[in-house]
């Protein structure tokens, strides 16, 4: 909700005009009588204020019960000793609140405002009405029912003044009978008799009615916070297996590492979440950072140095609730507007192999509790990743040939199938393939070893793919024979490319280290005979097209002398 300067200066002149004179007049009209009750008046500021320091906190909202207080006050001390108590108790509360930030002050005086107005009708409806001050509820009942109306009054100016301020100084477009006004309806019904039966012990027993009431008071609302904390640390617990289970289902470590991020910036109040890795050179080094320019060009990160380095050296985690606690163990990489900032390790059999960094620009963001949650997320998560690493690796292997680095014989069939399908549904307008086999290579093993064969297949895949690039799809289709797969290439294009490789291999030596002879370096020429096929002008289904390739590459090719570019055809 964003205010707009002119209507802050005007709430802060409305109270630095009104309140004081306000008060002043009341003091005139009705003049407290306060000689010999110092000590009364001291303690009944200590409930106020130690009410207005307990709220109880259900879903993130803040209920205040210090209208129960105002109404003893305001019976027994009159309206003048309620509107001080007021002013006070709503300082308390907002920096119980912890609201009274810069840019947020205004709010002080929006409700030093609101609770005047406040005080000073509902008190003035009383005494206006015939209310007596300090009365005795036994044999007046009248005051019995205009303390009824004080707190109706009360209540519903509470109310209008609430929509008042969200309409015209919020602007919000929030539904006036909300939550808000469920919670303020039942809490006036719950306090209206506790603070009745405050003045009433108050009248009998003095000073000690102060702890009568305030004693099961206090202790209620502490029993209601631990039940709530427990709620919700229940609730997290919950929700951190539920992502832990949802991590483990990701197979690869991207997956896994954006669910972690983005199910973090759901559950807490994160602006920069960084995680890192503990690199095999014994450095921090980033995977993934969030909502920071600065977070893709990181540098890495040495063990005990900057704050995720000390996570890491230390093994243990760490939480800063502003940036005056970590400001001199950082190493100048975190926004400048970060105030909390936790770092959790991650830890794998007892090894750490990553750190967490979870920074926001609110201090006393993150709470003890939510530790303990991130450590079992941080668990969760170094499984996900090293099952996912593992999986990740498996496939690679499963679809690459381990000598050239190229995709296999396996992913190849399968990438077909797809191309195939692409151009069966009209994605794709052609396809074509070129087959190729090295020309007596049986030979140069022979002459130079199977090793030095190897190292020629190697460089051989090498120039493939730098030669066919982003154009095609390189893979060994068994021995020493290669197949190009190329989605949207016509049969012209296909050879012409199937000529540039066939140049490619029969005029650049290859360079062979580990030959038989000797152990110097040896350069050996040799040559491939190519065939290309084109779908669907070649072939109706993916295996044909293989097979005709096949076909251009030995009738045409081979047969034909060899060291050449062999298209099929039909006839
Ligand atoms: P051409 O194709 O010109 O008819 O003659 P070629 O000698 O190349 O004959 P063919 O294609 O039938 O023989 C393939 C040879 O490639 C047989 C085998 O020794 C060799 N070879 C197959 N796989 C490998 C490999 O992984 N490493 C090495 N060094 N040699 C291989
Ligand atoms: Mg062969
Ligand atoms: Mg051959």
């Amino acid at each position: 909700m964003k205010v707009k300067p002119h209507i802050k200066r005007l709430i802060v002149l409305t109270w630095i005009f009104f309140v004081p004179v306000g008060t002043w007049l009341v003091y005139k009209a009705y003049p407290p009588n306060l000689s010999g009750q110092w000590l009364d008046i001291f303690a009944f500021l200590l409930l106020t204020c130690v009410v207005a320091t307990m709220p109880i906190v259900i879903n993130e909202m803040f209920i205040f019960l210090i209208q129960w207080v105002a109404l003893a006050t305001f019976l027994h001390f009159g309206l003048f000793v309620e509107i001080i108590f007021a002013q006070i108790a709503v300082v308390v509360l907002l920096l119980k609140m912890r609201i009274l930030r810069k840019g947020e002050l205004y709010r002080l005086p929006v409700n030093l405002n609101m609770f005047f107005i406040v005080s000073v009708t509902s008190g003035m409806v009383y005494y206006l009405l015939g209310g007596q001050a300090g009365p005795n509820f036994e044999y007046d009942t009248k005051s019995l029912w205009l303390a009824i109306l004080y707190a109706v009054v009360s209540y519903s100016m509470n109310q209008i003044i609430v929509s008042f301020n969200l309409y015209f100084i919020y602007k919000s477009k929030e539904s006036y009978f909300g939550k808000d006004f469920i919670v303020e309806t039942i809490t006036t019904f719950i306090t209206f008799p506790i603070g009745l039966v405050l003045y009433i012990l108050y009248n009998q027993f003095g000073i000690l009615a102060v702890l009568f009431v305030g004693i099961p008071f206090v202790s209620l609302s502490m029993i209601f916070r631990l039940y709530y904390s427990s709620e919700k640390i229940n609730e997290y617990l919950q929700k951190a297996a539920e992502i832990g289970h949802q991590m483990a289902e990701r197979l690869k470590v991207d997956d896994v590492v954006d669910l972690l991020i983005q199910k973090l910036s759901e559950m807490l109040p994160v602006n920069y979440a960084y995680i890192f890795e503990v690199t095999k050179n014994d450095e921090l080094q980033l995977v993934r950072g969030i909502e920071s320019g600065l977070a893709n060009d990181l540098p890495s990160v040495k063990k005990n140095e900057g704050i995720s380095g000390i996570v890491w050296g230390e093994q243990k985690t760490f939480l800063y609730s502003a940036r005056k606690e970590w400001r001199e163990y950082a190493n100048g990489h975190i926004p400048d507007d970060a105030e909390s900032i936790l770092g959790v390790p991650i830890v794998r059999s007892k090894n750490v192999i990553g750190v967490l960094l979870l920074a926001s620009k609110r201090k006393r963001a993150f709470e003890k509790f939510q530790l303990m949650i991130i450590d079992i997320l941080c668990s969760h998560f170094a499984v996900a990743i090293e099952n996912a690493k593992h999986y990740e690796l498996t496939k690679m292997q499963s679809e690459h040939c381990s000598l050239t680095k190229l995709y296999n014989y396996r992913y190849f069939e399968n990438l077909l199938t797809e191309e195939f399908e692409k151009l069966m549904q009209f994605e794709r307008k052609q396809l074509s393939l070129i087959i190729l086999d090295i020309d007596h290579f049986k030979a140069v093993n022979d002459t130079y070893g199977h090793q030095s064969g190897n190292e020629i297949l190697f460089e051989l895949a090498s120039r493939l793919s730098k030669l066919v690039g982003g154009r095609g799809t390189v893979a060994r289709y068994g021995g020493e024979e290669f197949v190009v797969l190329l989605p949207d290439t016509s049969k012209e294009e296909a050879y012409q490319i199937a000529e540039q490789i066939r140049q490619k291999i029969s005029n650049w030596p290859f360079t062979i280290k580990q030959s038989l002879d000797s152990e110097k370096i040896q350069k050996v020429m040799i040559t491939a005979s190519i065939g290309v096929a084109t779908a669907p002008e070649d072939a109706e289904d993916a295996l044909a097209l293989i097979r005709h390739a096949d076909r251009a590459l030995y009738v045409g090719a081979k047969r034909a002398g060899r060291n050449r570019v062999a298209e099929y055809s039909s006839c």
